[in-house]
């Protein structure tokens, strides 16, 4: 479980604005979307299997990704770096 609270500019991403709002805390509830769009892209760049523990994200509650479901910002994240593979 991590507590720690994300202060990154993330947070504020456009690409989470038309993401479903979630409050179910299996899909991240207060827990930063940004970060879980970022490990998706990385994942999906690097070729990683989709595994997303939402526990493990930071505590955000700010900007764009507020009431986000994390799980979809991952799949989100996981298709865009998929995308950007060389
Ligand atoms: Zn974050």
């Amino acid at each position: 479980m991590n507590n720690t609270l994300c202060q990154d500019d993330h947070r504020y991403l456009g690409v989470l604005t038309n993401l479903v709002e979630s409050q179910k805390p299996e899909e991240g509830r207060h827990r930063c979307a940004g970060c879980a769009y970022t490990k998706g892209v990385d994942d999906g760049i690097n070729g990683n299997v989709r595994n997303i523990n939402v526990d493990d994200l930071p505590l955000s509650q700010a900007g764009t990704g507020r009431h986000k479901s994390c799980t979809d910002a991952y799949d989100l994240g996981y298709n865009h770096g998929v995308a950007q593979r060389p």
